[in-house]
């Protein structure tokens, strides 16, 4: 973009957080969330990606990309901090007080903010102004400019205009928060058990935001549970994938071991035994996928599954460690997650899933192993989880490719 005789650029300036306390690692980190930024991006043009100063710098290599687009994106990706949209021209005060002029009037057009001021950030010694006069002088040339309509306030104004003076000059004023966490991909791969409530998406985005990389399996029990059903958990993982990037969406066909656990199994045991049996055709899958944890939505006392003998009834018949992030958040807190990663709306459709369907009536809050075991006396449990493991297929959720789905 040129302005007048001066040379404007549009960059993404990404801040870092966690990850820039990284000793020896913080390479490796950076390396891997360039690799993730580049991914999200990489239909909307071509960029270059660069890491200086504890930040990232994005730049449009060619053509005209659209940068808001590209920093919504990237505000998704985990290891974020906040991402400001800049421009970028070189360090000459004739060239700053034009940019300003036009910056600000683009900025301020047909908004009511009436109050604002610069924050200046010299590294560049060799300019020739303080931080300090470089604000008082552009505040000046603002309030030259706009006479009755703004005001400078130090405390809380309606907007602040950054300036940084480094090699190149750094006009911005906002900050789109990120997601802070760390690298999607430097935790290891787990399987989450995605159904279609309201807690597992909320598991599986904290463990993402740990950098753990996802695949998701869902328990489908058609016709009991409905295409609806299906459609919307598929739903979620693409939310999902927003953050945690491209993901492996299993889904198993459950119904046949459902109904013979139904036949059975005693009704009061009925809950607890059918997530024994998906705890173990998630491990074989996870074994298979060279994942090396289970992620369930579970939370202590939620509901008669949830109880401590009951997850113990669960856990035992897994090897691999089973995370539960919501295991001591309150219900409204994990309410709240769910609506800021938009994952709530979908989740609260009303469409059964198989524990609502095939729910026990008088669950056994407290059961013990010897419980469990017993109500699977009558079960031949390796055939159930080979034959189930034989009826699982598998898509690819890319969240560039797959965006379009999200309307
Ligand atoms: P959610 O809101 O995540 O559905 P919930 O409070 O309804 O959880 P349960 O139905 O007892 O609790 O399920 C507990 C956990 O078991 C879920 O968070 C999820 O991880 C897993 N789960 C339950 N049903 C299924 C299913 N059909 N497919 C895959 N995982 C499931
Ligand atoms: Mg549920």
């Amino acid at each position: 973009m040129i302005n007048g005789t001066v040379t404007v650029s549009e960059v993404l300036l990404v801040r870092l957080g966690e990850i820039t306390l990284k000793g020896l690692n913080r390479g490796k980190f950076i390396a891997r969330l360039i690799v993730n930024m580049k991914r999200r991006i990489k239909d909307l043009g071509e960029f270059s990606v660069e890491q200086s100063q504890s930040r990232i710098w994005i730049r449009a290599l060619s053509g005209n990309p659209p940068m808001d687009e590209a920093a919504r994106r990237l505000s998704f990706v985990f290891g974020v901090v906040s991402i400001s949209r800049a421009l970028e021209f070189e360090p000459e005060w004739a060239c700053l007080t034009s940019v300003v002029k036009d910056y600000a009037s683009a900025v301020l057009r047909g908004k009511g903010e009436k109050t604002f001021k610069f924050e200046t950030k010299r590294v560049n010694k060799l300019f020739p102004l303080s931080s300090y006069e470089v604000s008082c002088e552009l505040g000046a040339l603002l309030l030259d400019l706009f006479p009755d309509r703004l005001a400078v306030k130090m405390e809380n104004p309606d907007i602040v205009f950054n300036v940084e003076i480094r090699e190149k000059i750094y006009l911005y004023h906002d900050r789109i928060p990120g997601r802070a966490g760390l690298p999607v991909g430097m935790s290891g791969r787990g399987m989450l058990l995605l159904s279609g409530g309201i807690d597992s998406p909320v598991a599986g985005y904290m463990m993402a935001s740990r950098g753990m990389m996802l695949e998701t399996v869902y328990f489908h029990t058609f016709p009991y549970t409905s295409q609806q059903a299906l459609d919307k958990v598929r739903g979620l993982a693409l939310l999902l994938a927003q953050y945690a990037g491209r993901l492996a969406f299993h889904v198993v066909d459950f119904t046949e071991a459902q109904l013979e656990l139904n036949e059975k199994v005693p009704e009061d045991m009925l809950t607890v035994v059918m997530r024994r049996v998906m705890m173990r055709v998630a491990e074989s899958l996870a074994r298979r996928r060279n994942a090396k944890a289970l992620i369930t939505g579970e939370s202590l006392g939620q509901v008669a599954s949830q109880t401590m003998e009951a997850l113990m009834a669960t856990d035992s018949v897994a090897e691999l460690p089973v995370f539960r992030p919501l295991i001591g958040l309150d219900k409204n807190d994990t309410i709240s997650i769910a609506r800021s990663i938009g994952t709530f709306e979908t989740s609260i459709l009303p469409y059964d899933d198989c524990c609502t369907v095939f729910v026990s009536k008088h669950p056994k809050t407290h059961p013990s192993l010897e419980d469990a075991e017993r109500a699977e006396a009558r079960l031949d449990i390796p055939s159930i989880v080979e034959r189930v493991l034989g009826r699982i297929s598998t898509a690819i959720i890319d969240p560039v490719f797959d965006e379009s789905d999200l309307s």
